[in-house]
C-alpha cells in the first residue's frame, strides 16, 4: 500500500513486470490533479503517448480535451487521467489479458490514493475490466454503475470516435450526463 504519489510513481516508472517494458520509450504513468474526484481510464499508450510520456496526446487526445473543455473539465486542473496499461503495446494492438492482469495493480494504487467519486472508462478495454466483462460500449455507454461506492460510466474511446464520427453526438450526451452527475455527487470539481 502506498502512502505517497512520489513513492508510487518512482516504483511504477521502474516497472518491468510484463514484456511491454522491453519495447516502451516512456512509461505513461498518468496526468492530472491527484485530489480529483473524477478519474478517466483509457486503454494504453499509443505512439505519441509513448514518445511524450503523457496519456491522450495524439489526435484522440485532442478530441478528448475538446469534450472535457465542453463540460468545464481540464486534465491539468480538476480531473486525473490514466490507462489500463502504462506501456505501449507494439503496433497499437490490444493489451493482452496477462498484461492487464499485472498492470492493473498500478491503477489500483492510483485509485486508492485518489479516492475518486466517479471513474469514466474510455473504451471497451477499460469498461470490460472495471465495469463488467460483457460491457458493450455501443449499448451501455452513458449509464452509471455504483461499484463499492464509486460511480463507473463507460463511453466511447476517442480513437474509436475518430474512426466512427457517427458516434460523436452520443459521446457528447455522455459527457453532458457526466457533468450533471458531477454536480450531484462531487463537492469541489467545479471549484478547482
Ligand atoms: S505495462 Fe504495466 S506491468 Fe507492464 S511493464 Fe509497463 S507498468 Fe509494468
Amino acid at each position: 500500500m502506498y502512502e505517497s504519489w512520489e513513492q508510487l510513481k518512482n516504483d511504477c516508472l521502474k516497472c518491468t513486470a510484463c514484456p511491454l517494458a522491453e519495447t516502451r520509450n516512456n512509461l505513461v504513468f498518468g496526468v492530472g490533479n491527484e485530489n480529483a474526484e473524477v478519474m478517466f481510464v483509457g486503454e494504453g499508450p499509443g505512439y505519441n503517448e509513448d514518445m511524450q510520456g503523457e496519456p491522450f496526446v495524439g489526435r484522440g487526445g485532442q478530441l478528448l480535451d475538446k469534450y472535457l473543455t465542453y463540460i468545464d473539465l481540464d486534465r491539468h486542473k480538476n480531473i486525473y487521467i490514466a490507462n489500463m496499461v502504462k506501456c505501449r503495446p507494439p503496433e497499437n494492438r490490444d493489451p493482452k489479458d496477462a498484461e492487464l492482469d499485472v498492470c492493473i495493480e498500478w491503477l489500483r494504487h492510483q485509485t486508492r490514493l485518489i479516492h475518486p467519486k466517479i471513474i469514466v472508462c474510455l473504451g471497451r478495454i477499460s469498461a470490460q475490466r472495471l465495469i463488467s466483462k460483457d460491457f458493450r460500449v455501443t449499448k451501455e455507454h452513458g449509464v452509471f454503475y455504483d461499484k463499492g461506492g464509486i460511480l463507473f460510466m463507460g463511453t466511447f474511446h476517442p480513437a474509436a470516435l475518430l474512426r466512427n464520427p457517427n458516434n460523436k453526438p452520443e459521446a457528447l450526451e455522455d459527457f453532458l450526463a457526466l457533468k450533471k452527475k458531477i454536480t450531484e455527487v462531487c463537492s469541489h470539481t467545479y471549484d478547482l
